[in-house]
């Protein structure tokens, strides 16, 4: 018998954290954080959760017997297993022992690592890496793999699967058990740049015929249906017609949509300003040979923000790109000729770009919900606003939509269907009912047996 507990993601998107244990093993299944839950608490930067006693406290981090950094006791927890490298699926790890293995893609790891070593506001002793003076120091125990590579832990055999979603580095997971094969699907897309390798994924969890199928549900409700070619032909239209400046608002895990940008940039004659942040990613990602572009190339340029004082991460793309660099001053002589991706947090930088009028903002992000970072939408707008900035919104969901959803669940069979990551887990288990099998929409903290 294996027994699964939900502590997240549950009537909620994002936050997933699933034990499963197994004889004497015991794995968790995600380890993330939900912005939501966090944001009825905390108001950062003025009170945020400073260690884990405050999670635990209020319910967002689960009570499990020595799996934190100030808990003495063992570990009872043998591994964490990620399935892509979102916030709401990874983050909250940086509360757990540095001794427990986590288990990732390749990809997943560098796209954690860039991020978290571009990012600040947490503790040392709670930063997942950290690049100091003269080294880079990750304190996590990472174990990663490729598609296809099978890992045994204890009881369990791992067998992870590639998906596409709205990140490099996803994948959904069959695991063999004593008491049968459980799939995971983290978060998938079937309309995506690489649909085929969701569609990869089904096959291979169908032919394991599992006893139970983890699935996600986001777009039950709000399906978009665009794909990221149609968002590459709506936006190449926009800044067809844009005369000035063209600035975009897209997700820095989204590589995709940073690509879409890239051509869409290229094909108007114009060049990509990327972010700082996006360009360390992309220098790291293109280290592990993940093909996106060359940071040198003549088509991008590297936004610096106007501040004091400059981190060794960006001085390690400031000294190996200089020619690419462009500051806030350089954007603004040049505004018929950018497109400059500027998030929310870029703003104070409009008083040096000074947009001119005819220019405009593109918002190409999800849904109000965020698996990065909520943005916040009533102060864009009054920033906006004040520009003189009109919003075009298009953007492609990183989900599978509801009829993809219904033929994931049929071709895979498992005899149980646990749905998670969704707002409206009865809307979904009603559409569903058709289908031969039990859909169970799990209530959290409570623990379900599979056999
Ligand atoms: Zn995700």
């Amino acid at each position: 018998m294996v027994k699964l507990t939900f502590h997240g993601g549950v009537g909620e998107i994002g936050g997933n954290k699933i034990l499963l244990e197994d004889e004497n093993t015991s794995i968790l299944l995600d380890f993330g954080k939900n912005f939501e839950k966090e944001r009825r608490y905390y108001d950062e930067p003025y009170i945020k959760p400073r260690e884990e006693k405050h999670l635990i406290y209020l319910g967002l981090l689960p009570k499990i017997e020595g799996l934190y950094k100030k808990d003495e006791r063992e570990p009872s927890i043998d591994a964490i297993l990620f399935t892509h490298p979102h916030a709401d699926h990874v983050d909250y790890v940086r509360y757990v022992k540095d001794s427990i293995p986590l288990y990732c893609g390749e990809t997943a790891k560098t796209m954690i690592l860039a991020k978290e070593m571009s990012a600040s506001g947490h503790l040392k002793e709670y930063k997942i890496a950290r690049m100091t003076r003269d080294s880079v120091d990750v304190p996590k125990t990472f174990k990663t793999f490729r598609t296809g590579d099978k890992k045994r832990l204890g009881s369990i055999e791992i067998e992870p699967i590639h998906v596409d979603h709205s990140t490099p580095g996803a994948y959904a997971y069959i695991l063999h058990t004593s008491g049968g094969t459980i799939v995971y699907t983290g978060d998938f897309r079937l309309h995506g740049p690489r649909a085929e390798m969701s569609r990869e994924f089904v096959e291979k969890a169908k032919e394991a015929s599992p006893e139970a199928l983890i699935i996600e549900g986001t777009n039950i409700v709000d399906a978009k249906t665009a794909t990221e070619k149609e968002v590459k032909e709506k936006i190449s239209r926009i800044v067809s017609d844009a005369p000035r400046l063209v600035l975009a608002g897209f997700s820095l895990n989204d590589i995709d949509r940073l690509k879409t940008f890239y051509e869409v940039a290229k094909k108007n004659g114009r060049k990509l300003a990327m972010s700082m942040k996006q360009a360390y990613i992309v220098y790291r990602l293109r280290e592990e040979s993940f093909p996106i572009f060359r940071l040198n190339d003549p088509n991008i340029l590297i936004f610096q923000r106007e501040k004091r004082t400059t981190y060794k991460w960006e001085k390690e793309v400031i000294d190996n790109f200089s020619d690419n660099v462009a500051t806030g001053r350089d954007i603004n002589a040049m505004q018929g000729e950018v497109l400059l991706a500027a998030s929310f947090y870029d703003m104070n930088e409009m008083v040096e770009i000074l947009p001119e009028s005819g220019s405009i903002y593109i918002l190409s992000q999800s849904e109000p919900f965020n698996e990065e970072m909520e943005i916040n939408h009533e102060k864009m707008l009054n920033w906006l606003e004040r520009c003189g900035l009109p919003l075009y919104q298009v953007h492609a969901s990183g989900h599978a939509d509801p009829h993809q959803l219904k033929w994931a669940i049929s071709e895979i069979g498992a005899k149980k269907v646990f749905t998670i990551h969704t707002e409206r887990p009865r809307l979904m288990a009603r559409y569903m009912s058709d289908l031969d099998t039990e859909i169970i929409s799990p209530t959290e903290g409570e623990m379900y047996a599979v056999e």
